[in-house]
């Protein structure tokens, strides 16, 4: 495993991390938890990412409770949330529950604290922007997080790069803490956002960035080539869209018509199509780290093997890639039905 610098801060993040979403309280229980945990601990990952809406909270506790019985030391990993839609799902959640006021940002910090059971958070992000909230009152809330000792390092998910701007020139005409990483969508359907929109944020600002869906929600396994397996994310209750995306799309036909496309790269390198999409990815060096998502032990196990593939990754076999990619390039990313849940 290598660690890689997070944007221009000092802090060392393993290139593979493990998330959450989905996943724990839903497809992993506590005792899987703790068992996929020490696999990512035993494999050198230093980085676990959660969310105060991942399951209503329930995903933090799941990772709280894991974490405790492996008794790593405080000091050896990092944990980040987020905090945007809520901890109660939908409408249901009042005015002050959600969103990126100073009263939310504050609460949903010290909420995630006790749910993971930790004394501060390494990373803590601003889910999406919030339109009705001024990106200054954000900024502050942050900064304060952080002289306070509550958080080590701010930063945003899927905000535009204008505003990002914005929150870094903010920050920095009033001596407050600038954001430090971005969680964008980034795998080989999703590339605008990551590769042209941040392109000068990377080099002007030192934006680092922790990437989240890899594998597209599982898209670019190659599983959903045929048939949607049973017990795969797109069959989940709740996430009726990904199934949509994956087969009822004309966008959903063409992304699957380049994993095809894909796979024959794969075979002659001797891997897998995951293993493939997940070493692509980390060739970038403007990702800090990748976020793997497992649901289950075997999942966890091929993934954190793509590190293998990279080598093999050469000019040529890119190129190939590119020129079945190319199209993916410039288009937007999906909005996320991410996050939330
Ligand atoms: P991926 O795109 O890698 O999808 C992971 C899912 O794909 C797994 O849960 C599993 O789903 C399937 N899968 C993974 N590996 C394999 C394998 N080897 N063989 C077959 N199927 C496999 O990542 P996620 O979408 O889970 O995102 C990773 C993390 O990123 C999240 O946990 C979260 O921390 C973060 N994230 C952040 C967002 C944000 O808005 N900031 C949004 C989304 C994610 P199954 O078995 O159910 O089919």
């Amino acid at each position: 495993m290598e660690y890689r610098k997070l944007g221009s801060s000092g802090l060392k993040i393993s290139e593979l991390s493990f998330g959450s979403w989905v996943t724990f309280n839903h497809q992993v229980d506590t005792s899987l938890a703790e068992r996929m945990l020490s696999i990512c601990f035993d494999a050198g990952i230093n980085f676990f990412d959660n969310a105060e809406a991942y399951e209503a909270g329930e995903s933090e506790i799941v990772m709280g409770k894991a974490l405790k019985k492996l008794k790593h030391p405080r000091d050896s990993y990092c944990v980040s949330s987020k905090v945007m839609f809520g901890r109660i799902p939908g409408m249901r959640a009042l005015p002050t529950q959600r969103g990126l006021s100073k009263k939310h940002v504050t609460e949903a910090c010290h909420q995630a604290m006790e749910r993971m059971q930790v004394d501060y958070l390494d990373l803590y992000f601003c889910h999406r922007p919030d339109p009705e909230t001024p990106i200054s009152e954000t900024v502050w809330a942050m900064h304060n997080l952080v002289t306070q000792g509550k958080v080590l390092y701010w930063g945003t998910s899927e905000w535009s790069a204008e505003q990002l701007k914005e929150a870094y020139d903010f920050a920095k005409e009033n001596y407050l803490t600038q954001p430090t990483m971005e969680q964008p969508q980034y795998n080989m359907l999703d590339r605008a956002r990551f590769e042209i929109e941040y392109k000068d944020l990377y080099t002007d600002y030192g934006l680092g960035t922790t990437i989240w869906s890899p594998l597209a929600s599982g898209i670019l396994t190659a599983k959903y080539l045929e048939e949607i397996p049973a017990g795969s994310r797109a069959t989940l209750k709740g996430y009726e869209w990904l199934k949509k995306r994956v087969l009822e799309t004309e966008r959903g036909k063409e992304r699957l018509a380049a994993v095809k496309a894909l796979l024959p790269i794969a075979q002659e390198l001797g891997t897998t199509m995951t293993k493939l999409a997940l070493a692509w990815c980390l060739v970038n060096p403007n990702v800090s780290t990748m976020i793997l998502g497992a649901s289950k032990i075997e999942q966890l196990e091929e993934n954190l093997t793509c590190l293998e593939v990279l080598p093999l990754l050469t000019k040529d076999v890119q190129d190939k890639i590119q020129s079945i990619l190319g199209g993916f390039e410039t288009e937007a990313g999906d909005p996320a039905e991410d996050g939330i849940d």
